[in-house]
């Protein structure tokens, strides 16, 4: 049955992937999320539902629109790949019990969120309020072990950040330091801080191969947020097995 379970999370995974583009796109310009219909944004043909299969259509159309030939964004089946089997992975690894609600929720609210922030380097609070009230009260449903925990690491993430945003001098954005608010929630406090050190890791690895690429200098910003994101999401899964390891290498 676990196949069967994977393979229906992941067209879950994928379709919902399709409408967190949409969202992630359309909240920060203020649009509504349903009308107008996706459209090209060249030709401004309407899509049909052939043109709006997750994943699959971009492949079958050759990433162009049957409009105009112009190429469709590869962000779009990529976020949409990303989602689907990071569905799949919070199904292997919580079954059906309460933190698969929280997992589902927190990849959503980060999918949206990385969206957002590489297409206008942006986190809105329009995002990050409603999944942060949904955690805060599944978090009583599903708690931490304390149960504190939760409430503690939202403190220390949110803290820390702001912390480094004031002796950065501006090179922190406010989204980044709500969205520890939330990381915090659901990781509690080890996990966020194993959260706050893989993203900064991962950050300077995605400054470094910036620059190199575009030799544009230092000035250039590059979006914090997916490098969070996926810091965030390695240590919800893996977190305590590194950490673990880790304190393993010191003895
Ligand atoms: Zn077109």
């Amino acid at each position: 049955m676990e196949w069967l379970y994977s393979i229906f999370f992941f067209l879950y995974g994928i379709t919902f992937g399709s409408f967190f583009n949409v969202v992630g796109i359309r909240v920060p310009l203020k649009e509504s999320v349903v009308s107008p219909p996706s459209h090209c944004t060249t030709c401004d043909r309407n899509l049909t539902p052939v043109d709006l299969v997750p994943v699959f259509s971009y492949v079958f159309l050759r990433g162009k629109c049957r409009g105009c030939k112009e190429k469709i964004s590869a962000l779009y089946p990529t976020m949409e790949l990303i989602t689907g089997v990071l569905f799949v992975c919070a199904y292997l690894h919580f079954g059906f019990q309460w933190e698969l609600v929280v997992a589902l929720l927190f990849i959503s609210m980060l999918v949206i969120l990385t969206v957002s922030d590489l297409k206008y380097m942006l986190i809105p609070n329009k995002i990050l309020l409603p999944f942060g009230i949904a955690i805060f009260i599944l978090r009583f449903i599903s708690p931490l072990t304390p149960w504190w925990d939760s409430l503690l690491g939202a403190a220390v993430g949110f803290g820390l950040l702001l912390l480094i945003a004031i002796v950065s001098n501006g090179g922190m954005g406010g989204g980044d330091i709500k969205l520890f608010f939330v990381i915090g929630l659901v990781l509690g406090t080890m996990q966020t801080l194993v959260t706050l050190f893989l993203a900064s890791l991962i950050g300077a690895i995605v400054g470094l191969i910036f620059l190199k690429k575009t030799k544009q200098g230092r000035k250039t910003p590059v979006p914090f947020g997916p490098s969070i994101a996926v810091a965030a999401l390695i240590a919800y899964f893996y977190g305590e097995q590194l950490v673990s390891w880790y304190t393993g290498l010191l003895n």
